[in-house]
């Protein structure tokens, strides 16, 4: 078995005993790979193991690998920060976007997202820790935010987002996954997804209710950004 494929295994076993610990279905979570700086061929390798949707933060960088992977039925989920100027080529390129914050980007995703296609999967992101250097709305603005991206056409409003400052104290993970998962119950918007839990913190995501884990570092190895 190659790497991947041993990682992949390793990372099942996980959220299986994750799954069984919360009393939930190990169907009920889904897993996005997060593949960003890892090559087209990791994406491919992963694809052959029975993994089916790619998660990229670069716009750039998955348009790259989205034309070197055509030929495979991927599901492409955009999660990282989004300029305006990157809407289009977004709503043109992905199924699902995990990122959104604010309603211009919203708005803009909408008019752009081409006619023929099937309404963009639309994750909002909060921002749990209220550190002020991450992306994603505040608690405060989430309803108001969550009412508008709901009225809009093209898009298909299905729950949060959220990325938690790291710590390995599993308390405080799953107490800020809870919070998203009582700011999405609190919406009453009957949203049927969370995605949240990373390579360091699946377990208490899936404790708390997470619906996507997007893994990167435990299915690809570590990401070797380059000399800055
Ligand atoms: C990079 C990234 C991940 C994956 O993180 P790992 O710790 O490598 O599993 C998940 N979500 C987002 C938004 C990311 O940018």
């Amino acid at each position: 078995m190659s790497t991947i494929a041993d990682n992949l295994s390793a990372l099942l076993t996980r959220i299986d005993s994750a799954a069984k610990a919360a009393d939930r279905a190990p169907a009920s979570i889904q897993l996005l790979a997060v593949s960003k700086t890892k090559p087209a061929t990791a994406i491919r390798e992963i694809h052959a193991a029975g993994v089916r949707d790619v998660g990229e933060n670069y716009l750039q960088e998955a348009l790259a690998k989205q034309q070197e992977l055509a030929d495979l039925p991927l599901i492409w989920h955009f999660i990282g920060p989004i300029q305006s100027n990157k809407t289009k080529a977004i709503a043109e390129h992905f199924d699902w976007v995990h990122s959104v914050d604010r309603l211009k980007i919203a708005q803009r995703l909408s008019e752009q997202r081409p006619a023929g296609l099937p309404p963009l999967n639309i994750c909002l992101q909060v921002n749990v820790s209220g550190e002020d250097s991450k992306s994603g709305c505040t608690p405060a603005d989430l309803p108001a935010l969550a009412e508008a991206v709901m009225a809009l056409p093209n898009l298909r409003l299905r729950g949060l987002m959220a990325i938690p400052e790291p710590t390995d104290d599993r308390a405080a993970q799953e107490a800020a996954f809870a919070t998203v998962r009582q700011l999405r119950d609190g919406l009453d918007l009957g949203l049927d997804t969370l995605s949240m839990g990373m390579s360091h913190d699946l377990e208490a995501a899936i404790a708390q209710g997470a619906t996507w884990i997007r893994i990167g570092t435990a299915l690809f190895g570590a990401r070797d950004y380059g000399a800055a």
